[in-house]
């Protein structure tokens, strides 16, 4: 089988991502920093604690490698604002690194995680994926910028000195848990929205709703949630295409179906049994209005569709995975 190096994999998605390549058969080796994702979501004999600014590091890790699943990235938007350095610093120049070591291994596949914020504000919702990339916060700007790198790169097929490929995959809202391989959400500090509702309903802390005057039913902003199982699906769907010669793509991984923040909140005191307290709050800075998926190229290209993703099934794996692991 395939062996395959996830960055980033002690992770949230990463670790589910990892799982689902093991339950293929895949021969899976990591590099984490460790910075932000759990050491014991990666099994030690696969793990390698690097930067991926190591570039010597990770081509050592890279012998004998098919492909690349690069996840490890700083993700939290309000913090990309505050240190927007960070971001560039890590996102951009750590993928760059990683493309030289690839370059210098002879590895010439990568399936990059990507995020629905390359879009902004987008003009028309469903988001299809010609849409024009407009980010609103360094965040985004630092995913969007990767993309640009690996357009060049396959347009020149310039890593191994021979045709390099690769799939973007632009996740929308990922959300949920494999409960059974006690895997999970569970970042320090916590800024994703469900994690933070469980959160509010235990402690009785009211949770903060980042704006209730945006143009949506309710005032509160819309988004995709996409379950992380599918989320993990929609990669091995990616490499099996890399792998198999595939062309480069980029996809939307989402449902096509958007739910407000109020409304998350609602269906989690239902399958908490739980209040949710909560109070009103400014918009946070970055937060697009509305950001839902056409994930019809994903679908009709990849044979991928979301079947874990209604709301109230992510929301049940996610609850049981937060009871085992309170923070
Ligand atoms: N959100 C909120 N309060 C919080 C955290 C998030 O109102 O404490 C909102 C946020 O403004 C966004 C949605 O919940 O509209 C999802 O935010 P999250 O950070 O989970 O994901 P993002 O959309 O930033 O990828």
């Amino acid at each position: 089988m395939p062996k395959i190096l996830v960055t980033g994999g002690a992770g949230y998605i990463g670790s589910i991502t990892i799982h689902h390549l093991m339950r293929r058969g895949f021969e899976v080796v990591v590099v984490d920093d460790l910075s932000r994702g759990h050491r014991e979501n990666v099994n030690p004999s696969q793990l390698t604690v690097a930067r991926l600014q190591d570039t010597d590091a990770v081509t050592k890790v890279l012998a004998g490698v098919d492909a690349v699943v690069h996840f490890a990235a700083y993700i939290a938007v309000g913090e990309s604002v505050r240190k927007p350095e960070l971001y560039f610093s890590n996102n951009v120049g750590g993928t760059v690194s990683l493309f030289e070591a690839m370059a210098r291994a002879g590895v010439n596949k990568l399936v990059f995680s990507s995020t629905a914020a390359v879009y902004g504000n987008p003009e028309r919702v469903p988001i299809p994926e010609d849409a024009r990339f407009d980010p609103v916060s360094p965040y985004g700007e630092s995913k969007a910028m990767v993309e640009k790198i690996l357009e060049s790169l396959d347009r020149n097929h310039s890593i191994a000195g021979s045709a390099f490929r690769y799939v973007a995959l632009r996740y929308f809202n990922a959300c949920g848990a494999e409960p059974d391989a006690g895997l999970g959400e569970r970042h320090e500090p916590e800024t994703h929205l469900i994690p933070l509702l469980f959160r509010a309903a235990v402690s009785g802390k009211p949770i903060q709703i980042f704006g209730s005057d945006y143009p949506t039913p309710d005032g509160t902003c819309t988004r995709d949630y996409i379950h992380v199982g599918d989320l993990a699906a929609a990669h091995v769907a990616a490499l099996d295409h890399l792998l198999a010669g595939g062309a480069s793509h980029c996809f939307n991984v989402g449902t096509g179906k958007g739910y407000t923040v109020m409304e998350v909140l609602r269906a989690t005191e239902q399958v908490t049994g739980l209040k949710v307290p909560f109070e009103m709050a400014l918009r946070r800075d970055g937060d697009a209005a509305e950001l839902v998926a056409d994930a019809a190229k994903l679908r009709s290209t990849l044979a991928w569709k979301p079947e874990r993703s209604d709301l109230h099934a992510i929301l049940t794996d996610a609850w049981n995975y937060f009871q085992k692991h309170p923070a």
